[in-house]
């Protein structure tokens, strides 16, 4: 959809791909064209590379975007698309590459003098050297999958005892997950914040960067908030993180939009933890603070065209926030759910962006991420953004399925998080899930209520009511959500 949307912009057509369980879905109806590709699994359709470029040749199409899924950090997917005579819209074979193997990358960083995280930049080869190594690292260390992505195939190790069996354990997963069981370790950064730079670059040698994006809100090692700027960083923190990274996107050779990824450590102190060689997710943060339309920008450089901004021309306006709505239940543990979307109400007004994959009707499977959609808000503060993004949640309905957004509101209320103290392990220690229990029992008193007593509530010190005197819906549901919260 997002896509489509910056084609549509530019006058330029878009085929869309969809295998059978996407038949009913918005991008399907949204798109120009659209065309049916097959295979076992929706996922099997969606990682065919052959049959997809096939199809890019049978509808005339001239270049591919990726999107930020899939094939859009497969070094074969953007080589095979050129040799068939197509522009790839991201980076060239030889950057994913690079970057796509954490060992190669955190080589290649070294090299380049940009710092990385301490640890090895060579997979683990057997247990004594493990052993060896770890201890020489010092604990806690963090076992990680070299080629890792999702937050998949990591483990923290806290001691000695537990080494071999985590070992073991993040060999399998990814294994399964990657098709590669190559582990390397990095010394556990304890209570980081996870800030990432955007850059873009074109095919002649300018590169820009477009500022931060705290993205230390994460479960299970995966984003779940993300904003800019960061509370954490001043102008001159900011200029170096983005020469380091425009630093590390030269040393893959790097051309068009990508994201360089670091820890920044108590003293702010910040380290290299990998590159994303694509859009991603949390574009949108960037473009509603800078106001630049990134995948326009993507399509512009993919065609030879020069940035049209210079590093001194960005100005970083606005402070954007960004919430994923995804479809799990934050009073179990953020497990994933399922369902259909029987009703959909999206928030609107002034500095609110929804950029979602689901209508009134669809179907949420198990087959892809459970995120539904995306909630943006831009303000002129962060306070103007806190503001705007809690309302805008409280306006967001969505039925058939359990969302995180009754977790959402409450972080917005957090006190730690309002003040900017917050670090990758909030949800896990800084979070009261006490808090999210009371809600639990609140809203299902409250639920059970409003069965007995009929939706409508009205003001009981007056009666008989006259429609005038009614409370309105909003108020009546803000006024659940305040008992709530
Ligand atoms: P971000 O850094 O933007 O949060 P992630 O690394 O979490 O992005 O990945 C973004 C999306 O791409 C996720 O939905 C993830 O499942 C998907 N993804 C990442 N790597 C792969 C891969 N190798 N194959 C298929 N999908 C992938
Ligand atoms: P992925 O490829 O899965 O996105 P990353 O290397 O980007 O993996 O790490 C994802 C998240 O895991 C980070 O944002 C951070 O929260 C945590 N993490 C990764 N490496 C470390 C580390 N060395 N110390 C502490 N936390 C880490
Ligand atoms: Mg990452």
């Amino acid at each position: 959809m997002r896509i489509i949307r910056a084609a549509r912009e530019m006058n330029i057509e878009s085929v869309a791909i969809y295998h059978d369980i996407d038949k009913e879905a918005p991008f399907v109806q949204y798109a120009d064209y659209a065309y049916k590709i097959s295979g076992t699994t929706p996922k099997a359709a969606y990682l065919d590379i052959p049959q997809i470029i096939e199809v890019a040749i049978r509808s005339n199409s001239e270049a591919i975007h990726p999107g930020y899924g899939f094939l859009s950090e497969n070094s074969v997917f953007s080589s095979e698309v050129s040799k068939a005579g197509l522009v790839f819209i991201g980076p060239d074979a030889n950057s994913i590459e690079l970057m796509g193997n954490k060992t190669r990358a955190r080589q290649l960083m070294t090299a380049a003098g940009v710092p990385i995280v301490p640890g090895t930049k060579e997979q683990i080869e057997s247990d004594e050297e493990l052993i060896k190594t770890a201890e020489e690292i010092g604990y806690p260390i963090l076992l990680k999958a070299a080629a890792g992505g999702g937050g998949k195939g990591m483990r923290k190790v806290d001691s000695v005892d537990e080494l071999i069996e985590s070992y073991r354990g993040a060999k399998r997963e990814a294994a399964n997950a990657f098709g590669d069981d190559a582990i390397y370790i990095e010394k556990y950064i304890i209570n980081p914040k996870h800030i990432e730079i955007q850059i873009i670059a074109d095919a002649h040698s300018n590169y820009v960067h477009l500022g931060e994006r705290d993205c230390s809100i994460q479960r299970r090692h995966q984003k779940v908030i993300e904003e800019s700027p960061s509370t954490i960083l001043d102008e001159e923190l900011r200029t170096k993180m983005g020469e380091v990274a425009v630093k590390a996107a030269k040393a893959c050779n790097y051309v068009n939009a990508g994201t360089v990824e670091f820890l920044v450590d108590k003293n702010k102190n910040f380290y290299f933890l990998e590159m994303n060689t694509r859009l991603q997710v949390e574009h949108p943060v960037t473009e509603m603070a800078t106001g630049i339309d990134l995948v326009k920008e993507q399509f512009k450089i993919a065609f030879g065209m020069p940035l049209s901004f210079k590093q001194e021309d960005v100005r970083f306006t606005n402070h954007a926030i960004e919430c994923r709505i995804y479809a799990e239940d934050p009073f179990n543990n953020f497990l994933p759910d399922t369902g259909k979307i029987t009703h959909l109400r999206r928030p609107c007004g002034n500095g609110v962006r929804v950029d979602s994959g689901i209508d009134e009707g669809s179907e949420v499977t198990i087959h892809f991420d459970p995120m539904l959609s995306k909630l943006i808000v831009w303000g002129r503060d962060r306070n103007e953004a806190l503001g705007r993004m809690e309302s805008a949640l409280r306006n967001y309905r969505i039925q058939g399925v359990r969302t995180i957004i009754p977790f959402l509101i409450a972080v917005m209320q957090h006190p730690e998080f309002r003040y900017g103290y917050f670090d990758t392990g909030f949800i896990q220690h800084t979070f009261d899930m006490d808090v999210l229990d009371k809600i639990k029992e609140e809203q299902e008193e409250i639920i059970a209520a409003i069965a007995a007593f009929g939706f409508r509530m009205t003001r009981k010190d007056q009666s008989p009511v006259s429609e005038k005197q009614k409370i309105s819906k909003w108020k009546e549901n803000n006024l659940l959500m305040r008992r709530l919260l």
